[in-house]
């Protein structure tokens, strides 16, 4: 037996190790698998090349958990190493062979580990660590053994298999790693999709009264192949069917509804990444469903946190990207600064542009149906990316109150003609609570306008986007202002009150509402009301921003403005024809909380004010 130190810098590494390198303990199985793997690829490239002349046969790897002994066993039938390569290999921390093979044989491998530290990984979770292996070459098998401490042992052994097995002696400390559930939970979090078949097994030493060796039954119980080795991703789109698809998701997201439709990405230059994603039913709502994008490198799962490979908005978007361009190991500030991670996030962007486009331009009546769930991710992502904008601009589809919909160059020349104001500026009017703004709705039409509807919480944030990326546009919600108003023209209308009346008007009004309140005369229709509640839009966008802020808006109460309607007979007719003040007064605050009731402004005791009166009126007639 040999007795060695392993060549690492400082006095110990192994603590290190434990603190710093992975936050999670838990990923020492995904690297050990992930290792196991590198070493079946290997053999299997090595084989299809001649260079390997031997028998592959069944090449499953195996995990074997034995709660008597309290080991957890990675067995492969790989490549195995010689006792050469075991000093070099795993003496050497931080030194890899992965870069050595990739250079020798880029073009067909795919390995997993390239970091040359995932191995130690082990020491997380097991006081020893045992290699036992024999490499492919003709050579004699060694046992490899350590610690936790720079000291190891090397000892010739007896083993007749192809390949490795590393066997974990669980630590104290790590116990859960020697319940079946918990194995299994972690081989399906990281493994599910592995490329080489693994098989979980326990096993179980049950003594008996007895013998010698009789005393004792060995029972190893094998389950299933725990994973699919041949994911969809990695298949040729063109071999697959709708259902193969659906079936995926299903697989991902067992409780989920059917996704609207996917894509399939697949590119090799100038960085390798497959994967499917999918669009995900919204049903126009803001319970937003992030973390739900797998992450694989070389069907090796990551983690389902893709904030920085992913563009923001299409975090909303499920399924799996697979990339071994994107480091393994390492951390969100390295992940960020990689060249790779950055060009993969412009590359998706611009996949995702592309399908929509084309869904657009196939179908555009199916497109629209699907519209109330694909709406928030095209707006969304316009808002978020400047190059996402430029290409979503032309089917991006705005919705009116009829429920047509339009692209924006369509809805611009739509409205050209009626909603363009004095300064040339086209007015998109908008409801975004249709059932609340009706009757500005209606007097909206009745004067020729069109009404969109946004009414999702992104609308607000588009609506401002559109405003500032197109150069003559203004969105102004439809009650903002009363009808006659939204588009402002340079048309003066006479009123059908004298000055003398209109000064009356506006008295009766100040000394029923109070001077603070600004009231205007103005002569709408007179299907309108007679007096109108408008919310200007520069003060309603203030409030908004203001609380989304957080901040304290009861300074701003609730601002709106006092339209009176002259041209209403109610007004004209009847409120100046009232013969006592008291009475004239009375009316016009009663019209004023009409008002208020048609912008549901109207609670609690001015409510019942608002009853009682209504009772009062119609008992005088
Ligand atoms: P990496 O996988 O990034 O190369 P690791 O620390 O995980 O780094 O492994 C170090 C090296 O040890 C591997 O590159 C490989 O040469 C060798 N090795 C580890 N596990 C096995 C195994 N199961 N079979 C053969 N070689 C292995
Ligand atoms: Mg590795």
């Amino acid at each position: 037996m040999q007795k060695g130190n392993i060549s690492v810098q400082t006095e110990n590494i192994f603590p290190i190790i434990k603190q710093f390198l992975y936050s999670d303990q838990e990923i020492f199985l995904r690297e050990l698998v992930s290792n196991a793997t590198d070493a079946t690829q290997k053999l299997k490239t090595l084989a299809s090349k001649g260079e390997y002349k031997g028998k592959l046969d069944d090449l499953r790897i195996e995990i074997i958990l034995n709660e008597e002994e309290k080991t957890l066993t990675i067995r492969d039938k790989g490549i195995g190493m010689t006792e050469e390569e075991v000093m070099k290999y795993l003496n050497q921390v931080a030194f890899s062979s992965a870069q050595e093979f990739l250079d020798k044989y880029k073009e067909d491998a795919s390995i997993i580990g390239h970091f040359g530290l995932g191995f130690y990984s082990a020491f997380m979770v097991a006081e020893r660590v045992d290699v036992l292996t024999k490499s492919h070459k003709k050579a004699k098998a060694v046992k490899w053994s350590c610690t936790g401490s720079p000291e190891y042992t090397l000892e010739d052994i007896d083993k007749k298999e192809r390949g490795t097995d590393i066997v974990l002696h669980i630590s104290e400390d790590s116990t859960e790693y020697l319940a079946k559930a918990r194995i299994q939970e972690l081989l399906d979090k990281y493994c599910k999709f592995l490329p080489i078949e693994i098989q979980f097994g326990t096993t179980t030493v049950t003594e008996y009264e007895g013998e010698g060796e009789d005393r004792k039954e060995i029972k190893t119980e094998k389950d299933n192949i725990i994973n699919n080795p041949n994911p969809i991703w990695k298949k040729k789109p063109a071999s697959l069917k709708e259902e193969d698809y659906k079936s995926f998701y299903k697989e991902l997201y067992p409780y989920s509804t059917e996704p609207l439709f996917w894509i399939h990405l697949n590119i090799d230059f100038p960085f390798n990444l497959t994967g499917i994603l999918y669009f995900p039913k919204l049903n126009n709502s803001l319970e937003v469903q992030k973390n739900k994008i797998q992450l694989y490198s070389n069907q090796v799962y990551i983690t389902d946190n893709v904030q920085d490979i992913v563009p923001e908005f299409l975090m909303l978007l499920h399924g799996v990207i697979d990339s071994p361009d994107i480091p393994l190991n390492v951390s969100r500030s390295y992940l960020q600064a990689d060249a790779n991670v950055k060009k993969i996030s412009g590359y998706i962007s611009k996949k995702v542009a592309e399908k929509l486009k084309s869904l657009f331009k196939k179908d555009r009546e199916a497109y629209q149906e699907k519209w109330g769930d694909i709406g928030v991710f095209v707006k969304y992502g316009m808002i978020s990316d400047e190059k996402f904008h430029d290409r979503a601009k032309d089917f991006v589809l705005l919705k009116n109150t009829t429920g047509e919909f339009h692209t924006i160059e369509e809805y611009q020349e739509k409205i050209k003609t009626e909603q363009t104001d004095k300064h040339d500026k086209l007015i998109h009017i908008y409801s975004n609570q249709i059932s609340d703004q009706l009757s500005y709705i209606e007097s909206a039409k009745a004067k020729g306008y069109d009404v969109l509807v946004l009414d999702h919480v992104i609308d607000n944030h588009f609506a401002q986007h559109l405003e500032q990326k197109l150069n003559n546009t203004t969105f102004v919600r439809v009650d903002s202002e009363t009808a006659d108003k939204l588009v402002q023209k340079d048309e003066t209308t006479e009123s059908v009150l004298t000055d003398k009346e209109q000064e009356k008007v506006k008295s009766i009004f100040a000394s029923s509402l109070g001077e603070s309140q600004s009231v205007e005369l103005r002569n709408l229709a007179t299907s309108d009301l007679p007096v109108m509640i408008t919310k200007p839009e520069f003060m309603r966008r203030m409030k908004e921003m203001q609380a989304m802020q957080g901040m304290n808006m009861e300074a701003f109460g609730d601002m709106h403005n006092i339209v009176v309607n002259t041209n209403h007979p109610l007004i004209a007719g009847k409120m100046l024809k009232m013969r006592s003040e008291e009475k004239k007064n009375k009316f016009a605050e009663y019209l004023y909380m009409l008002a208020k009731v048609n912008q549901k402004m109207l609670s609690g005791e001015d409510m019942s004010k608002f009853m009682n009166m209504s009772v009062e009126f119609l008992q005088e007639n």
